[in-house]
């Protein structure tokens, strides 16, 4: 179950997102960071944006908002492209 904002922390921590490494980009890597803001999934991104402004959602989605159940498909699919593909290739 996805609920808030302390699940999907958790959710992340499981996935060993770092609070503290630095991001392929430059950034400071935090899910924030990785859901608003990388350039690395710019393209993920847009396909998780277009889904849920499909579904009557206004990017940006605020992080409580994300975990919502009628976009927890599209979300988990998002932070499962995050959690996999670290970084794309350059
Ligand atoms: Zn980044």
């Amino acid at each position: 179950m996805f609920t808030g904002h302390g699940n999907f922390q958790e959710y992340l921590a499981k996935r060993q997102l770092s609070d503290t490494a630095n991001c392929s980009c430059g950034e400071i890597k935090n899910p924030a960071h990785l859901i608003y803001n990388c350039i690395n999934y710019t393209r993920d991104r847009e396909i998780f944006i277009m889904k849920a402004t499909l579904k009557g959602y206004t990017w940006p989605i605020p992080i409580a908002q994300l975990t919502n159940k009628d976009l927890h498909d599209e979300f988990i699919t998002l932070i499962t492209t995050i959690t996999t593909i670290k970084e794309n290739a350059p």
